[in-house]
């Protein structure tokens, strides 16, 4: 966020955000998740073990400033739901999901 507002001028209410297919609540299982996440991700545990990371990123977002009612989730777990995108969890190799930013004028 930072890097936006440093480089761009951008401003947190300005933004669309999207959070892309990632790993969902249904599979993010930390067994270990008090010596492998901060401190703060953990009130987002929704049941033994397993953590709602899509609700930490859209707190983080709006806690810099980004509208809820303009980041949209696509609400599809990479592990479990979406086979076209690379999840370690699932494959036990890595890959990279590629995210397109475009910057329009005022003018425009
Ligand atoms: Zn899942």
């Amino acid at each position: 966020m930072r890097c936006l507002q440093e480089n761009f001028g951008s401003r947190p209410p300005d933004l669309l955000v999207g959070i892309s297919p990632s790993l969902g609540p249904c599979c993010a299982q930390f067994i270990n998740y008090r010596q492998e996440l901060p401190p703060e991700f953990w009130p987002y545990q929704i049941r033994p073990d397993y953590f709602d990371l899509w609700r930490l990123s859209q707190d983080q977002l709006q806690a810099q400033g980004v509208r809820p009612e303009q980041i949209q989730l696509a609400g599809l777990c990479s592990r479990c739901q979406a086979a076209d995108f690379f999840s370690y969890r699932r494959d036990r190799h890595t890959g990279r999901n590629a995210t397109v930013i475009a910057l329009r004028s005022a003018d425009e």
